[in-house]
């Protein structure tokens, strides 16, 4: 059993903001992970700093460990055990919760703009809900102000580099 790391190489960066009365924080967090439960754990860790509404997108490759963070994630949020997870790479979202609404979506086949829309992602957002969308990257312009963005990265084997960048506006 693989016990909880505790967060290292936390960074607290305060930026400057166009509007000097508004300053955005961001803490960033790096972690390299070698097997999946670490992953899921690091998830319920990641889950414990979202507070609804919140978009989370999370970019890499395949097989970089996406859908096994959200596992973490959605488990840490209280919505579903991480067995109920599966990816939705087909049906492009799943829907977890009855009060405080967990979405998870991969945008791995959208193509275009059009595709796009048809997910009503900005509609999921509006709601006080957690959105949580593997190949962010491919929302490019048209995504919404994240509060959490995660770059995971393959570095051989069961190691993982996970990158995560929350922002408090
Ligand atoms: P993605 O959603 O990014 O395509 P998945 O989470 O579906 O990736 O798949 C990751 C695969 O890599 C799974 O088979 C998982 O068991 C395996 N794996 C091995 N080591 C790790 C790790 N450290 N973190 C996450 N997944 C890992
Ligand atoms: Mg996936």
């Amino acid at each position: 059993m693989t016990s909880p790391c505790p967060i290292i190489n936390r960074r607290l960066i305060i930026t400057h903001h166009p509007s000097p009365m508004i300053k955005v924080v961001t803490t960033l967090i790096e972690r390299v992970t070698h097997s999946p439960e670490e992953t899921i754990l690091l998830g319920r860790e990641i889950a414990a700093l979202l507070r609804p509404p919140c978009l989370v997108l999370l970019e890499g490759d395949l097989g970089a460990g996406k859908t096994t963070l959200v596992k973490g994630i959605v488990a840490g949020l209280g919505v579903a055990g991480e067995e109920e997870v599966t990816s939705p790479s087909f049906t492009l979202v799943h829907e977890y919760g009855s009060g405080a609404k967990v979405f998870h979506a991969d945008l791995y086949r959208i193509e275009g703009a059009r595709d796009l829309a048809t997910l009503g992602l900005e509609d999921l957002s509006s709601q006080a809900a957690t959105v949580l969308v593997e190949w962010g990257e491919k929302l490019g312009d048209n995504a919404p102000i994240p509060c959490v963005k995660i770059r995971m990265e393959h570095l051989g084997r069961d190691d993982r580099r996970i990158l995560i960048e929350k922002v408090d506006a």
